[in-house]
């Protein structure tokens, strides 16, 4: 294949953290710098936002359409919040995996989870930490439109998914944002070199054992 981009199967890098840890600026990075790092799209059974377009914000569906999806196995992962549906759609996750192109997943840890059952060999996972519980606080209570409630609720649910963070394999601790983000890139070009995702390898080696 002439296209150095597909020489390697994509991976999957699921990155979770509280909100306010820094995920969202640090994956926008990764797919600012590097064009084969894409972003996951789900479906969902929500009506779309002003500014949402089909296919790059949401593949948008109706009830009936995604229980079908679901029913065929349609999904690595789905879930039913605030009574809509959201999930990931196996084909066109497939599809990016295959072209060469890494795909970020934005996902709590039950997502994560779900993914690496579905996809144990393509799944890297990071676990984006904040570096105190008040740098937390602080970075939540800066957000446009925060209240003192708001900020409490996330507080709380911060709590509940740092609890998780044992289950990644890698965590980085975003207390600088340009050094955490040297840490997710570095973690994206090591795990590039893995074996198991290296094309080239095999018709490579049976040339070298003249076996080819
Ligand atoms: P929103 O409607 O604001 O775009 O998203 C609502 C929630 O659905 C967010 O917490 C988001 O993380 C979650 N969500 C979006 N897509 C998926 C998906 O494919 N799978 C799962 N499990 N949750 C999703």
């Amino acid at each position: 294949m002439s296209n150095k981009s597909i020489d390697r199967r994509g991976l999957m890098l699921v990155i979770s953290s509280p909100s306010g840890a820094g995920k969202t600026s640090l994956s926008r990075k990764l797919m600012e710098e590097f064009d084969d790092v894409v972003l996951s799209v789900s479906a969902t059974t929500r009506d779309p936002r002003p500014n949402e377009e089909e296919g790059t914000d949401y593949y948008f569906k109706s009830r009936e359409t995604f229980q079908q999806m679901i029913a065929e196995g349609a999904f690595l992962e789905w879930a039913h919040v605030f009574d809509r549906f959201y999930g990931t759609p196996r084909a066109d996750t497939e599809a990016k995996l295959d072209a060469g192109q890494d795909v970020i997943f934005d996902v709590d840890w039950q997502g994560a989870d779900a993914l690496h059952d579905q996809m144990p060999n393509d799944v890297v996972s990071v676990f984006v930490l904040p570096p105190s519980i008040e740098a937390l606080r602080d970075r939540l209570a800066k957000r446009p439109g925060s209240t003192p409630e708001n900020v409490d609720r996330r507080m709380a649910d911060a709590e509940k998914e740092i609890r998780h963070w044992r289950r990644y394999d890698y965590c980085i601790v975003n207390d600088d944002f340009d050094a955490a983000y040297s840490q997710l890139r570095r973690i994206l070009l090591t795990e590039r070199m893995k074996r198991l995702r290296q094309r080239r390898l095999e018709p490579l080696v049976r040339g070298l054992l003249g076996e080819g």
